[in-house]
Parts: C-alpha cells; sequence; structure tokens
C-alpha cells in the first residue's frame, strides 16, 4: 500500500464502520467518513480521518468527494441494520439500504475507484441444521434486512460484471465487543443487541433481560450465534483489499464457535463479576435458532485470524467501554 491510499468510508460513525475507520487510519490510511450521524456518532470518529456529515446515498455529494482526490476503495456500511426493525417496518430496508449502496455503487463506478467493501450480513443464509455455515450454504434471508443485504450483494455481482468494480461482500456473523483501548464501543438508540443489553442490566439501566425464545431446537432452547469480535471483523476489511486486486469474493465472518443466549448470559456474569437478571419472552421473529459461520475461507485466502477469538474477551472489552461510557457517546 502506498501510504497516501485514501478510502471512502459510509457509515463511519456507527459500530462496526467506526472499528474500521480506527483500524485503516492505523494502517496508514488516509480516510474520509461520510455518515448522516443519523445512528452514528461524532465522537466515533477517530481524529486522524476526515468526517463529512451528510447522507451516503446523496450522489451529487459522493460525486464531489470522489471528483476531490482519487480513492483506492469505497467501504460501505451505511445501513439500516436491525432484524426486528426490519420485520416491522421492512420498507427501510429493502428500499432504502438498496437505494443509498446503489448511488454508492455508481459514484465508484463513474469515479473509477476499483474496489468496494460492503458490510454484509450472516442473516443472508438459510438457517443451518446446525453445521457451520460456508459460503456454499443456501441463500434464503431470514429478514427484509438479510434480504436487502442480499441485494445489495447481487447488485455488486453484476457492477463487477458489467462495470470491472471489485468487491468483497463480508457477511458478519454477530459482532460484539469494543476496541481494548476502551475508547470506541458499541451505542445504538434503542439498543436492541445482546451484549450491551446485557451490560446494561449489569449496570443497573434495565431491570432484566428478555430472552427471546428457549423452545428452539438448540441444546439449552435458545438461538445459537457466531460473535466476532469488532476489531477483527475491522481487521478484516483491510486484509480483502489485497484479494481485491485480482477478483471479487464474498467472505464469511465468523469464529466457528457458537455461544447460545444464555452462555452468554453465563459469560456476562463470569466477566463482570454480577448476576444478570433474566426473564423469559416470546420469540423475535425473523431469528434464525442456530448461525455460526465456517470462516476458513477468509483464513485461508487473507491470511486473516481473529485475535481476539473468545467470548470472554469480547464481553470484557465491550464491558470496559460501557464502565467507562455509561451513557455512551452522548455521555
Ligand atoms: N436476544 C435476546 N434478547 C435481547 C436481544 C437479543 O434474547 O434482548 C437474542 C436474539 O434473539 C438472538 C441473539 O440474542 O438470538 C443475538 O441477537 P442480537 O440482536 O444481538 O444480534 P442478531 O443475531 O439479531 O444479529
Amino acid at each position: 500500500m502506498a501510504a497516501v491510499d485514501a478510502i471512502l468510508v459510509t457509515g463511519g460513525a456507527g459500530y462496526v464502520g467506526s472499528h474500521a475507520v480506527e483500524a485503516l487510519c492505523r494502517a496508514g490510511y488516509a480516510v474520509t467518513v461520510v455518515d448522516d450521524l443519523s445512528q452514528g456518532h461524532r465522537a466515533a470518529v477517530p481524529p486522524a480521518a476526515d468526517l463529512v456529515v451528510g447522507d451516503a446515498g446523496d450522489r451529487p455529494l459522493l460525486d464531489r468527494l470522489m471528483a476531490t482526490r482519487p480513492y483506492h476503495a469505497v467501504m460501505h456500511f451505511a445501513a439500516r441494520s436491525l432484524v426486528g426493525e426490519s420485520m416491522r417496518d421492512p420498507a427501510p430496508y429493502l428500499a432504502g439500504n438498496v437505494r443509498v449502496a446503489q448511488a454508492v455503487i455508481d459514484a465508484a463506478v463513474a469515479h473509477k475507484v476499483g474496489k468496494l467493501v460492503l458490510s454484509s450480513t450472516a442473516n443472508i443464509f438459510a438457517s443451518s441444521d446446525g453445521r457451520p455455515i460456508t459460503e456454499e450454504s443456501p441463500i434464503d434471508p431470514g429478514s427484509p434486512y438479510g434480504e436487502g443485504k442480499y441485494m445489495v450483494e447481487r447488485l455488486l455481482h453484476w457492477a463487477d460484471r458489467c462495470h470491472g468494480l471489485r468487491s468483497a461482500a463480508l457477511r458478519y456473523f454477530n459482532a460484539a465487543g469494543a476496541h481494548p483501548d476502551g475508547h470506541l464501543g458499541e451505542d445504538h438508540r434503542p439498543e436492541t443487541h445482546l451484549i450491551p443489553i446485557v451490560l446494561e442490566v449489569a449496570l443497573g439501566k434495565r431491570p432484566h433481560l428478555d430472552i427471546f425464545g428457549d423452545d428452539y431446537e438448540t441444546p439449552d432452547g435458545t438461538c445459537i450465534r457466531d460473535y466476532v469480535h469488532v476489531c477483527d471483523i475491522a481487521e478484516a476489511h483491510i486484509k480483502v483489499l489485497d484479494v481485491l486486486d485480482e477478483r471479487s469474493a464474498r467472505y464469511n465472518v465468523g469464529t466457528g464457535s457458537g455461544y447460545s443466549v444464555r452462555q452468554v448470559v453465563e459469560a456476562a456474569e463470569r466477566v463482570i463479576g454480577r448476576r444478570i437478571t433474566v426473564r423469559m419472552a416470546p420469540r423475535r421473529p425473523g431469528d434464525p435458532p442456530v448461525l455460526v459461520a465456517n470462516g476458513s475461507r477468509l483464513r485461508r485466502e487473507t491470511g486473516w485470524a481473529p485475535k481476539l477469538p473468545d467470548l470472554d474477551s469480547m464481553i470484557a472489552t465491550a464491558w470496559e467501554w460501557r464502565r467507562r461510557h455509561p451513557d455512551g457517546y452522548v455521555g
């Protein structure tokens, strides 16, 4: 990489995006973030990056930015990302997320940015029979959120075939944890994700955790997920850039280990040293019972290996951030 390579990051003020921006800056890239701050946080953008507050789907804005300097790649994170919300209100996911992505892809093609890395999701896959999910596993999105991401993957397929735009779709399993320095973390409003909610219960900000269903066909009846540290996900974005010199690619990003909701609660109690009160609740629509990655293709082809693969480290780093920022970025 030339030290001056520039990367445009949409949604770089969000949870995964901000960790990717931090990793890119540390690796010596010049980073421009486009984020409308509707879900992201100004304070999550590292000072080394330029922040442009605006809609990632605003084509004239993208044209202006891409005309000012040559970008080596675009990393596209900007999207609504809540499975449950997408089941209640699908349009922003099936139309909105896809519209924004189309604008980013069109701008990248028009300005001859040769590489695009997409923040995709394991929610594009049909629920597995418990076996780890490979890149060849059947696609059957579990929600409008997953469907919208898959539609964007198809847009990228055709952008490569028709215009030569190389892309990597990174299907994250469950992003978890926070930067070990304690300065970046997870702050969604409203918060719907398991680990941050568990931490809010530990802090006394919520009375209990609702466990969404304990009648799934899993050993303890609760859903199983593959939690992967957000810094390891960030690193994967940098690793795949070299692959894009040759071709487009799709990768599953996970550790290959699955943990049930109950196991996450037990790990949090162990790490934090406090009891987490739980309450049983009905299943949440759109949740597949088991999602565990076979991440061997990413490891084999890029040399990626998670540095913080154990659940306790994910919870410990998330807890450290949350302890330091009990009110999130606002506080
Ligand atoms: N979950 C839960 N209670 C909550 C939030 C999440 O039981 O308050 C469960 C959810 O049903 C899923 C798992 O925890 O099985 C992970 O959910 P999360 O929203 O963190 O990530 P997702 O798998 O939807 O991407």
